[in-house]
């Protein structure tokens, strides 16, 4: 605490990443980073930059990266936003539409900084319960809201909702902004892009950072009418000209036109994440059934922060949150099928596993 700090930043509680160690021979399953590296067409892109364009400033529209968006989702380039990473995006997406006199409905476990983002721009939340097994019920979701934002599939939780379980939201809910977050979409569940021509407040966020391997370049982006599109970049010019630098343009652009070595990658981790289900089922785990590339697991006898603890002395890192409610669960990011058979190696030498 410092008497310098304004009381809007003195009560914040700022969202925590995951640790990023900074010595080698860890196996990183905490942060949900792809294990594959980016498209070989990255590599290309940045062998080939001419380092002297760097004096001047990158596009500050992202043109490029816009306009392969839209071709590759089939809409139209104001239909599309872009940010330096989805958090960026997501912040901007509450200042633009979610600071309203209704509160925001949100599930009561989900991706950690929306809460952060209320704090920060005094956002009132109302966490809507969820029902066994973490499952989310859009039906008990009042119309009365100044907003509503989930992540689809959830985080933590790595639960789906299909399509026809979010559409009747989207029927009812007509008069404020449903944002449906879609960092783990590619993963295996259906994506509400399909909704977006049919339903003016739908925005859809997803990321370059899990499914296109760029977590390092911090790409993300929303999908949405172009009304709302417009009021993002009310914020977006209203804050930094230039969130995406020139590498992250241009990396992104071949990220996303390598279908072939994405269809590849993802297929790979979700092979994996179903072996690894399996495995970890054979070791007294329960997980919950995933369309991401993570799992959510809890152990039958064993607590998950002895665990936690136990992996990180195996120098292998999964993600606890000590949370009441899934305080007894493990986040664990689906890496390389070799990385997936280090961790059940590792947890056979625990002595209540083996
Ligand atoms: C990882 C993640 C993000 C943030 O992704 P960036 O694009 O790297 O900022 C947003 N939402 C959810 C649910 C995530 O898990």
């Amino acid at each position: 605490m410092s008497k310098f700090w304004s009381d809007a930043i003195r009560n914040l509680e700022p969202y925590v990443p995951g640790e990023q160690p900074k010595q080698g021979g860890i196996t990183k399953l905490n942060t949900n980073e792809n294990p594959f590296p980016p498209s070989p067409a990255v590599n290309q892109v940045l062998h080939d930059f001419q380092v002297d364009r760097l004096r001047l400033y990158p596009d500050p529209d992202c043109s490029r990266l816009k306009q392969s968006l839209a071709d590759h989702f089939a809409l139209n380039v104001d239909q599309v936003f872009v940010g330096n990473g989805s958090d960026e995006v997501l912040a901007h997406t509450f200042m633009a539409f979610f600071r309203q006199p209704l509160p925001l409905l949100m599930p009561q476990f989900t991706y950690s900084f929306y809460q952060v983002y209320c704090d920060l721009y005094g956002i009132d939340a109302r966490l809507m319960p969820l029902g066994d097994g973490f499952s989310i019920d859009l039906d008990t979701y009042p119309t009365e809201n100044g907003g509503v934002i989930f992540a689809n599939p959830n985080a933590p939780t790595s639960r789906a909702l299909t399509l026809a379980e979010i559409e009747p939201l989207l029927k009812r809910n007509t008069e404020s902004v449903v944002v449906v977050d879609e960092a783990y979409v590619d993963f295996g569940a259906e994506s509400a892009v399909s909704l977006i021509n049919q339903y003016p407040n739908l925005l859809v966020i997803q990321t370059f950072s899990k499914s296109r391997s760029l977590a390092g370049m911090r790409v993300g982006y929303a999908l949405g009418h172009p009304e709302l599109i417009a009021g993002l970049e009310r914020v977006k010019n209203s804050f930094n000209s230039y969130p995406l630098d020139m590498l992250a343009i241009e990396t992104a652009v071949a990220a996303l036109e390598d279908t072939a070595y994405f269809e590849t990658t993802t297929q790979q981790i979700i092979d994996t994440r179903e072996w690894t289900i399996e495995q970890l089922n054979q070791l007294g785990f329960e997980s919950l059934p995933s369309k991401t590339n993570f799992l959510f697991t809890q152990h039958r006898s064993e607590p998950a922060a002895d665990l936690m603890q136990f992996l990180r002395s195996q120098n292998i890192l999964v993600r606890y949150f000590s949370k009441p409610g899934i305080d007894n669960y493990l986040r664990i990011t689906i890496g390389t099928q070799v990385e997936m058979q280090l961790l059940v190696e590792a947890l056979k030498k625990h002595p209540a596993l083996a």
